[in-house]
């Protein structure tokens, strides 16, 4: 049988059956945004760990190396996030063709320092790679013991969260592309700034952890109907969602008007933006809106979490034909479709 056949996550899972199970003091083992370790009564220690290839995840002439280096330790970070944990220290590892100028690697780390703020880089390792750039990186974060955001602690009734954008990412890699085409410079640097420098919600996912608000989380970084759906998987329910409730970014909504596109396409199956969803009990919402108030931040209520597998997704009430989750799958799917 072939990879392909199976798909990334069914390889993930043929992978989980051998690793052996998690015992004690791991916590969580694969199947999380992050793996958990206990390290002592107080911390647990939270670590993530993410791969881009030349090619897959990037084209070496199309992206700046400063861009590239942000975003490779923003995607890490932001596992780290949706646990609610802190970022402690990162590990950088290189396969790199032997021709490739120094100055490159220069800029990647001055992008990957910046998306860290403050990070300390403590380690990693550099080999040779005839075949092209790979980059790997590994975060571990600290959390108090015992509370981190997990994708398997949602309950029937919670109402779901999204924090940050959906689908602008998406939107800038089709302008990166030339998919779509806008006169509005201003639109397709907004949307290409969000596609390569995506922001983790660090702070969001220290709140929820705190206030004890939500204990069930995810980053979407494979698109949100195919991450909310590792949520319904985990927490064995169904979700249902409002689309016109999916808070969608003013230039977003213009480049797709002016380029005869539905932006809830980008919204509910573009990957890469990096948000968080959440899930909050009823009697807990309250409270959520006068800290994201207090805080200064914006977060919209999206639908809920009901029995069942499936999500549906409701345009005016109505349930709409989605096909399936569409995120991205490394082995399955084109990842510019
Ligand atoms: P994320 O998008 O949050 O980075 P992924 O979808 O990449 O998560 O991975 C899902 C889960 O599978 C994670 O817990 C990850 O650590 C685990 N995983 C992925 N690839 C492997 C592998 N080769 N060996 C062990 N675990 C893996
Ligand atoms: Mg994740």
């Amino acid at each position: 049988m072939k990879i392909k056949e199976i798909g990334e996550f069914g390889l993930i899972e043929r992978i989980h059956a051998k690793a052996g199970r998690s015992t004690y003091p791991v916590v969580i083992g694969i199947g999380d945004d992050a793996s958990v370790l206990d390290v002592g009564p107080r911390h647990q220690a939270v670590t993530t760990t993410d791969m881009l290839v030349e090619g897959v995840h990037f084209l070496r002439e199309a992206i700046d190396p400063r861009d590239l280096g942000y975003k490779s330790h923003a995607v890490n970070i932001s596992d780290i996030a949706a646990m609610g944990a802190a970022p402690a220290q990162s590990f950088l590892s290189f396969g790199l063709p032997g021709e490739m100028e120094v100055e490159v690697i220069d800029a990647f780390m001055e992008g990957f320092m910046e998306a860290g703020k403050g990070v300390p880089l403590s380690g990693g390792d550099t080999v040779s790679s005839p075949q092209g750039w790979l980059i790997s990186v590994t975060v571990i974060g600290i959390a108090p013991a015992g509370r981190v955001l997990r994708r398997d602690a949602a309950f029937p009734g919670e109402s779901i969260w999204l924090c940050g954008p959906v689908g602008d990412s998406a939107a800038g890699l089709s302008l990166l592309l030339g998919r779509t085409k806008t006169s509005n410079d201003r639109n397709r640097d907004f949307l290409v700034k969000r596609h390569n420098r995506p922001e983790p919600q660090l702070r969001v996912g220290r709140i929820l952890l705190e206030s004890g608000i939500s204990k069930c989380a995810i980053d979407v970084s494979d698109g949100l109907l195919q991450d909310l759906g590792h949520i319904c998987e985990r927490s064995g329910l169904g979700a249902e969602l409002e689309l016109d409730s999916i808070p969608l970014s003013a230039p977003i909504r213009e480049l797709a008007e002016e380029n005869g596109k539905d932006p809830f396409v980008w919204a509910l199956r573009g990957g890469e933006d990096y948000s968080l969803i959440f899930t909050v009990e009823p009697d807990q919402e309250e409270k959520l809106k006068k800290i994201l108030e207090k805080e200064n931040l914006e977060a919209a209520c999206i639908g809920k979490m009901i029995p069942g597998k499936e999500i549906t997704v409701l345009r005016d009430g109505v349930p709409m034909e989605t096909g399936g989750d569409g995120g991205f799958d490394h082995f399955r799917k084109d990842p510019d479709s």
